[in-house]
């Protein structure tokens, strides 16, 4: 058996709504192993329904915030293109941290004699 799970964005300005595959899922015999959904299957599905309702809203909301609210000129695009979001690195060592690192200090290593 396959199962594909899909989403169905409408955007309700018009356009057709736009069919999305989020995720495809074989199984074979039903065992205890193969019931349901496997924790990286489920991964998959949320995973894939964020990407595609993410990009749906950002491009809903690039498109309402084209036009200027007060002369409705339209505004001046200066790029359109996918970015990665990265997080910062941690900088200091694991044994010292942060004053507001909300993950206590390991204790420090005491050294033999
Ligand atoms: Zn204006």
């Amino acid at each position: 058996m396959k199962i594909t799970v899909q989403i169905v964005i409408d955007a309700q300005d018009g356009t057709p709504p736009a069919t999305e595959q989020v995720a495809a899922i074989a199984r074979d015999d039903l065992t205890m192993a193969t019931a349901g959904l496997a924790l990286a299957e489920a991964h998959e599905v949320l995973s894939g329904i964020q990407h595609h309702l993410v990009t749906a809203q950002a491009a809903a909301a690039a498109v309402a915030g084209r036009h200027c609210g007060s002369c409705g000129r339209a505004r001046a695009r200066k790029d359109t293109r996918h970015i990665v979001l990265r997080t910062l690195p941690h900088h200091h060592a694991p044994d010292r941290a942060a004053p507001d690192d909300p993950v206590p200090a390991a204790p420090a290593r005491r050294r033999r004699r």
